[in-house]
């Protein structure tokens, strides 16, 4: 049933890459402000799930609305592709993903990198978007690294570049695919943070994380997705400190 005050809603969602069913009817409510966390083996089906949102990847079942608004595409996804094109910038626009690799532009300063997809992309005014662009790496506390190139930063400096480059897209929501993966754990805490402050101001995330604690400490709903399933879900406490599942158990005590 749709629930027209969810943000993301994802229902029996099936996706296949040839004969390998990866995702085999999966549902996942996100409210606004939610944070809700995707754990399982690796090949388990999370960024496919993630993908899936964002019109990287099509499926053959089940359906995924943001706002209401349907993703997924069902059928002749190929066809349908350039007669839906105003669709997918909307749900890019409004749906920012935030890669494990940052996937910066190594040629453009942090600044450029920032202000480029809102600019090209939204055709939104100049000096404007460098106003927000300024703002949001502010917030993510790198405003002085403006001028760098991305070579220039440390690794949670890029990915917290990464993220104000979502965020100056003025995304209602979040998808980030391991965004803690690729950094120091030192590092990886300054990306922490600036994941709570966003969840702290009502914005709805999707995180894929590996990291347990960081999934126990800022999510607001955790699933644990089992070869296409989901396994077992609910809050923090239930899924970290009362696992039901033997698959849960065994994998949190091999995660630690
Ligand atoms: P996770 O993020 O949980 O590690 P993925 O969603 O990346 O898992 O992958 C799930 C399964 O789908 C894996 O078996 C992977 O090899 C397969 N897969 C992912 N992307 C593709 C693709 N483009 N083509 C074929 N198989 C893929
Ligand atoms: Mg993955």
């Amino acid at each position: 049933m749709t629930d027209t005050s969810a943000v993301i809603q994802i229902t029996n969602l099936h996706k296949s890459f040839g004969q390998l069913e990866v995702l085999k009817g999966v549902d996942i409510t996100a409210h606004r402000g939610d944070v809700v966390s995707l754990i399982g083996s690796s090949g388990s089906g999370k960024s496919t799930l993630l993908r899936c949102c964002n019109l990287l990847e099509d499926s053959q079942q089940g359906e995924i609305l943001f706002k209401g608004e349907p993703v997924t595409w069902k059928g002749e996804t190929h066809a349908r592709r350039p007669a839906d094109a105003k669709q997918v910038l909307r749900i890019r626009t409004n749906l920012s993903m935030v890669f494990q690799q940052f996937n910066l532009w190594a040629h453009m300063t942090i600044l450029q990198n920032v202000m480029e997809a809102p600019i090209t992309v939204l055709g939104r005014d100049k000096a404007e978007v460098e106003a927000s662009a300024r703002r949001y790496l502010d917030k993510v506390g790198i405003g002085d690294k403006c001028d760098n190139y991305p070579a220039q930063l440390s690794g949670g400096q890029q990915q917290r570049a990464a993220i104000a480059r979502g965020l100056c897209m003025e995304p209602e929501a979040l998808l980030f695919d391991e965004p803690t993966s690729a950094l120091d754990p030192e590092l990886e805490q300054e990306v922490i943070k600036v994941i709570k402050d966003l969840a702290a101001e009502g914005r709805t995330m999707l995180i894929v994380t590996h990291d347990m604690k960081m999934a126990a400490d800022i999510s607001s709903h955790v699933v644990f997705l089992h070869q296409g399933l989901i396994e077992e879900e609910g809050t923090p406490d239930d899924v970290f400190g009362a696992p039901k599942s033997d698959r849960l158990r065994g994998f949190l005590s091999a995660t630690q």
